[in-house]
């Protein structure tokens, strides 16, 4: 890997070079005389953290806009898991494609996924040049054992190290309390503290979720993930909506994650994430996610950021709460740390991730916060230039390969559309 320098880039306010070896950030000052294999001009640009997005599926990039509107019910039953069920590992290369894409030109350089086929996703996430954690998925049958196709995929990738480029890991996926039995939560439990690996589940979604979990098991999802040896600092949370004051408690004590997807949540009506009694007060740690695009639709941490300030405002009736810093760090810092990725600032020594976005964007003008700008005003116009890992994704809003991308995942949606016409509902 060659040096990568970028010449008077401006950087928490003041304008500096920054020389990258490697994967890693070597250097920061200004008037750097190391000859660089490759320069970037960041005049007008400023260099800030990308985005580490800690809950998505991202193939449903295919699913965008397919099913709107509708009680979630219907939307599963009769449109989202009948297309799921006759997609390929092919098809969801280029529907993971689409979403690396839609990613990198919305600055994140890594998600956090749960999905099918994730041999096919790792091999577009190792030609895409993101990190990734990929969720080996749990869902149970009737019988109470993983199915068949979950436990197929698994196999081929229990012994898999992470490949060569250090960008990916391997977590543990249980999809939720109502779909994964007490059983093999308990070997997740097990499995998930022998390897080190971290545990992504849905959890405390919807209110029926909570009702039946209470119904079933005598207590509440996130108090029975807890007992069954679920919860630590190495698990995250998807959604985390409907928590009781104890549950936050416990969500505390055991040092666990929550992934709070507010767009997911209003889209689908799922409720209001109590950031100001589990974030402000409770002081759980919090980062965001998308979720995927059927419930979303799109994948910007930029949108999903106002959203989450805004949420944070309305539900505690006060504009004090869910202040930009906090929720800029929990998009950035918080969500890399989550996954063990030193990453999420720039400083020397640390990951080379970073953007550069466009000071001239009139989205970013005037510039009095920078953070405040990224939080509640800018859009994917604003980012210039995406680094992850030392490598350029993306540089002056140019992501290679990208038409051919998009022809892939317009092919592969005129086949889910055909699903549709020739199906019943
Ligand atoms: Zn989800």
């Amino acid at each position: 890997m060659k040096n990568l320098l970028i010449r008077n880039v401006t950087l928490d306010g003041d304008v500096c070079d920054i020389l990258i070896n490697g994967n890693r950030i070597e250097r920061i000052a200004s008037g750097i005389q190391t000859p660089a294999g490759y320069v970037i001009d960041g005049t007008g640009k400023a260099a800030v953290p990308p985005f580490y997005n800690t809950h998505t599926h991202a193939a449903m990039t295919l699913l965008r806009g397919y099913a709107d509107d509708m009680e979630l019910f219907r939307w599963l039953n009769d449109y989202i898991w009948p297309a799921e069920g006759r997609l390929t590992g092919e098809d969801i290369y280029a529907g993971t494609r689409l979403a690396l894409l839609e990613m990198i030109r919305t600055g994140t350089v890594f998600f956090n996924d749960m999905y099918w086929y994730q041999p096919d996703v790792i091999r577009a996430v190792e030609e895409m040049g993101v990190r990734a954690a990929i969720g080996l998925l749990y869902i149970s049958g009737n019988d109470g054992e993983v199915l068949e196709r979950n436990s197929r995929c698994n196999a081929e990738l229990i012994d898999w190290n992470g490949g060569d480029s250090g960008r990916i890991q391997l977590t543990h996926a249980p999809h939720a309390v109502y779909s994964v039995s007490e059983k093999v939560l308990r070997q997740v439990a097990r499995d998930a503290e022998r390897e080190g690996r971290i545990i992504h589940i849905h959890a405390a979604e919807t209110a029926r979720e909570v009702e039946e979990c209470i119904q079933a098991h005598g207590r509440s999802p996130v108090a029975y993930l807890d007992e069954l040896g679920i919860l630590g600092p190495r698990t995250v949370l998807a959604h985390a909506v409907h928590l009781s004051d104890e549950d936050i408690a416990i969500i505390r004590e055991r040092g666990a994650y929550i992934s709070h997807c507010p767009c997911s949540n209003f889209k689908l009506a799922s409720g209001q994430f109590r950031y100001r009694k589990a974030v402000e007060e409770g002081g759980c740690r919090f980062t965001l996610g998308t979720d995927g695009c059927a419930s979303n639709n799109n994948l910007s941490m930029l949108e999903e950021m106002k959203f989450a300030a805004l949420s944070a405002k309305n539900e505690s009736a006060s504009p004090t709460a869910g202040r930009d810093g906090d929720i800029f760090r929990a998009a950035t810092r918080t969500g890399a740390e989550a996954f063990g990725i030193d990453g999420g600032v720039i400083a020397e020594g640390r990951l080379a991730d970073l953007l550069l976005v466009d000071l001239n964007n009139p989205l970013l003008v005037p510039d009095y916060n920078l953070t405040a700008n990224l939080v509640y005003s800018a859009d994917s116009s604003c980012i210039d230039t995406v680094i992850c890992d030392g490598r350029i994704l993306m540089e002056n809003h140019h992501v290679p390969g990208e038409a051919e991308i998009l022809e892939e995942a317009r092919r592969v949606c005129a086949k889910i559309a055909r699903f549709h016409e020739g199906s019943s509902v």
